[in-house]
């Protein structure tokens, strides 16, 4: 399609702009700006919610529990189903309204809106496979059976990075468990929620199944709603120091709670490495979404006989990648979030700088507007760079260099963190030592890419627990509740 103005407008107004809340989009009487990363300047207003929509979304979510869960598995997931296709039908559209309020090049925006669709298509088939045990107690005497059954009302607070994939992977198994939902979107990113939460009510999803409340407080909604007992579960994505704070204000209640929270990747050459390779997996692990992903390559450890040759080819490739407005089909790169995260990302680079690194490429932010930052490639970084233990979450790519495979896996280890990390090697020793030992939830090995709906997304240490996608996605949504049977 061919973008102008006026179809970045239709695309922005297109979407219902109030909460919804039992099936309606209700208008608050106050309003929230939403900005255009790339200008800086307003795109439009939504409806500013607070405590008391949250609330009346968690009213109409607890009234329709019980019917909703006893709702036919293959209803429930036939709407999900309907929704992955209306999303894939409209991934142009979608992808655009993604790209105005979250900065990303269309393509990248085009490839979230099909991760975020095929969710709803794994969960649309997981919801048919829930499934109980039965059998015979050890000693022969009476018989042990095992039921699942869904939670109950969900809370999900989601972040800006992802605006629908971080939705539709936590929606998708609430829906084929059985379970509602009250969403709060981050408030940078509520569009592509809001175009979401339509999408449902056209697919026949019935009333206050999902219902969606954003504002400018995220306290404001989160909190009484955790301190509801009606609440069942939380799951959050976001920060780490706001998932702490989280899972105090859940331990109120004892809800059941999921945590994907902050990651700092490592991303390990070996000295065997296939170097190409490796560059190309580099840069998908660092540029995709802007390097605003949890997953993103954090520190990259190349073993010394390739570190400075893997640093200058990555530099050369980084440096040439074409920076601006994600609507423009030459864009491999788009602005970030909003100047505090571009603060965050050039007081990095400064430090590490000022410490002894030498910037192979980028490093300095454009005059302008909009928040933009350059892919930044640092070398020789000192041990002590705040880049090292701090998630950058921007197109930072900083180099270090090891002598042993055991300095390498120490060096991947040594942060709280522990989401995502990526090794690059073709010995196959080496490949599972290195796997075994490293202290994260998912590893890519010799690739850059691990997302994936049938795989189970989800970190250790301070990088949160609990998992999304796959065969675990949904159990995080059900109850196992266990019968003993004398007959
Ligand atoms: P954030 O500040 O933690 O915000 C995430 C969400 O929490 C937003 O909806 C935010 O609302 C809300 N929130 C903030 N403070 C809150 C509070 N006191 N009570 C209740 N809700 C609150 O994170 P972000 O800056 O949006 O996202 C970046 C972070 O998310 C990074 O650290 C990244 O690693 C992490 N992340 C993790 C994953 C994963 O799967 N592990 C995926 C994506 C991102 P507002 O919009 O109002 O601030
Ligand atoms: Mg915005």
């Amino acid at each position: 399609m061919t973008i102008t103005a006026a179809s970045e407008q239709a695309v922005v107004d297109s979407v219902p702009k109030g909460a919804l809340i039992n099936g309606n989009w209700v208008d608050t009487g106050k309003t929230l700006e939403v900005i255009d990363p790339s200008t800086g300047e307003p795109l439009c207003e939504i409806a500013d919610a607070g405590e008391t929509e949250a609330l009346a979304a968690l009213d109409a979510a607890a009234n329709v529990q019980a019917e909703w869960a006893a709702t036919p598995p293959r209803e429930r997931g036939e709407i999900l189903r309907a929704v992955y296709e209306s999303m894939t039908s409209r991934l142009d559209e979608l992808a655009l309204l993604m790209t105005l309020e979250m900065g990303k090049p269309l393509s990248e925006s085009k490839a979230e809106v099909a991760y975020a669709a095929d969710f709803l298509r794994w969960f649309s088939e997981e919801a048919v496979r829930i499934n109980g045990r039965y059998a015979t107690a050890p000693n022969g005497q009476g018989r042990l059976l095992t039921m699942k059954q869904a939670l109950g009302p969900c809370i999900f607070v989601t972040p800006w990075n992802f605006p629908a994939a971080m939705a539709t992977r936590k929606i998708g198994p609430a829906l084929a468990a059985g379970c509602t939902v009250v969403m709060k979107p981050a408030k940078e990113t509520p569009l592509s929620s809001f175009a979401l939460g339509q999408a449902f009510l056209d697919a026949g999803l019935p009333a206050g199944v999902v219902n969606l409340v954003c504002g400018s407080s995220a306290s404001a909604i989160v909190g009484p709603l955790l301190k509801d007992p009606r609440t069942r579960k939380l799951s959050f994505t976001g920060s780490t120091p706001v998932g702490k704070e989280l899972i105090k204000q859940s331990a109120d209640q004892v809800l059941k709670v999921s945590m994907e929270l902050g990651g700092n990747a490592p991303f390990i050459v070996h000295e065997d490495a296939d170097l190409d390779k490796a560059v190309e997996g580099a840069i998908l692990a660092k540029m995709r979404n802007n390097g605003e992903a949890c997953t993103a390559a954090n520190r990259f450890h190349a073993h010394e006989s390739i570190a400075q040759q893997f640093g200058e080819k990555l530099a050369a490739r980084l440096g040439a990648m074409k920076v601006g407005r994600g609507t423009l089909e030459d864009t491999q790169v788009g602005p970030l979030i909003n100047e505090s995260q571009r603060e965050i990302v050039e007081g990095l680079v400064e430090d590490a700088v000022g410490k002894g690194g030498k910037i192979l490429t980028g490093g300095e932010r454009p005059d302008g507007a909009g928040f933009y930052y350059p892919p930044t490639v640092i070398g020789e970084l000192s041990p002590d760079a705040n880049i090292l233990v701090d998630e950058v979450f921007g197109p930072v790519a900083p180099i270090k260099s090891f002598s042993t495979e055991e300095e390498a896996l120490a060096s991947a280890n040594a942060t709280e963190y522990g989401l995502a990390a990526y090794v690059y090697t073709t010995d196959l020793g080496r490949a599972f030592r290195t796997i075994e030992g490293l202290e994260t939830g998912m590893v890519g090995l010799n690739r850059g890419v691990i997302s994936n709906p049938a795989a189970p997304f989800g970190g250790i240490k301070q990088s949160g627990f609990g998992r999304e996608g796959g065969f675990e996605g949904i159990e995080e949504y059900l109850e196992t509740k266990y019968v003993g049977m004398d007959f």
